[in-house]
């Protein structure tokens, strides 16, 4: 398995389990099935309401005693209502008790879009903070004192801009070392990938295979899949691979990692597999020429002009 590694020496699977949308039973099944095919790196977030079925199936795991606690990399987040000072560590340690944990291994900003709290999803201007009421640095703060106190290992942010990270930076006494954003062959984000790689920010690929199980009402008309394009089915069947795996092993190969969501054993078990496929320089130059600045995840539902919320993706 391919990893990523922290200034502290400390590692990353490339190849992560995604959890959002997955939740009870089948996410706890999940989790376990990842860890038992090799998985040492679960995604989750506060906002998935799935942490205490991950915790159940993390202690029941570790209570086996093959998989160790140290061995597993768990990433959680924290949601758009709990931005101010006082929220923060509350949330962090809401995270850890449902997890069953006693520490994260990375804690990441979810959105840099602050929420009143008690909102899940914004219905109206009054339900947001402006950045000028809640900046993300006063967030920031308080996951510094959280790595600082040991309760999270690493800290990171994640669907920020370039914009938004110089910001961030300019007021941090750490830089975030992590960015989770959305990336696949339609969307490969290379201008942010380089900032983040010139400032030691490592980078997580969300919605890989492209997010097809969200509901209705978040996918747009005649929504593009990414397994059936054309080109990576080509080079899926030269490498005897699946399009899943080829669409995961151009994320390694691109120095990412990549948290495919599966409930399904068999291609919780394919997804991993993907570790193995060596895409050639051919192939990466065929997807490149792929990039279309495509996003499944538009952050559109986010945005409030009255609160400054503008496009949450656009550069000043
Ligand atoms: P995704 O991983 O791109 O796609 C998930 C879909 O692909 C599911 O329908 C899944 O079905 C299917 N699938 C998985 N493996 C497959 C395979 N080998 N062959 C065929 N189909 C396969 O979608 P995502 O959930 O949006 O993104 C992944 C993870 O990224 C999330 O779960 C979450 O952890 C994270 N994420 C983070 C953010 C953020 O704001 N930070 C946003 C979005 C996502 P089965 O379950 O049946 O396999």
């Amino acid at each position: 398995m391919k990893t990523l590694r922290f200034t502290n020496n400390d590692v990353l699977h490339a190849i992560g389990l995604g959890t959002w949308k997955a939740k009870g039973g089948e996410v706890k099944k999940a989790v376990k099935d990842a860890l038992y095919a090799g998985y040492r790196h679960i995604d989750t977030a506060a906002v998935y309401g799935n942490e205490k079925d991950i915790g159940e199936a993390l202690e029941e795991v570790f209570s086996e005693g093959d998989i160790l606690r140290e061995d597993v990399f768990i990433t959680s987040k924290l949601w758009n209502d709990a931005h101010q000072k006082a929220y923060v560590i509350p949330a962090i340690e809401n995270s850890l008790k449902n997890l069953k944990l006693d520490y994260l291994d990375m804690y990441l900003i979810h959105w840099p879009v602050a929420f009143k709290p008690g909102i899940g999803f914004p219905e109206k201007p009054a339900d947001y903070f402006s950045l000028k009421e809640v900046p993300l640095s006063e967030t920031w703060t308080e996951f510094e004192q959280a790595k600082n106190d040991g309760l999270v290992k690493h800290i990171g942010v994640s669907n920020f801009n370039i914009t938004n990270l110089k910001k961030l930076i300019a007021k941090a006494s750490q830089t975030p070392e992590m960015n989770q954003v959305e990336l696949h062959p339609y969307l490969q984000q290379n201008e942010l990938l380089e900032y983040c790689a010139s400032h030691n920010i490592l980078v997580t690929g969300y919605s890989p295979l492209g997010s097809g199980d969200r509901s209705e009402q978040m996918k747009a008309n005649d929504e593009p899949k990414l397994m059936e394009i054309p080109e990576i089915v080509s080079i899926a069947k030269k490498h005897m691979a699946s399009a899943a795996q080829v669409l995961i092993a151009w994320q390694t190969k691109r120095g990412t990692a990549v948290i495919p969501k599966s409930t399904t054993k068999e291609n919780i078990i394919d997804n991993f597999k993907a570790s193995s496929i060596q895409l050639d320089e051919e192939d990466m130059k065929t997807i490149k020429n792929l990039n279309k600045n495509y996003r499944f995840i538009t952050g559109k539902f986010f945005e409030c002009p009255e609160m400054g919320y503008n496009s949450i993706y656009d550069e000043e």
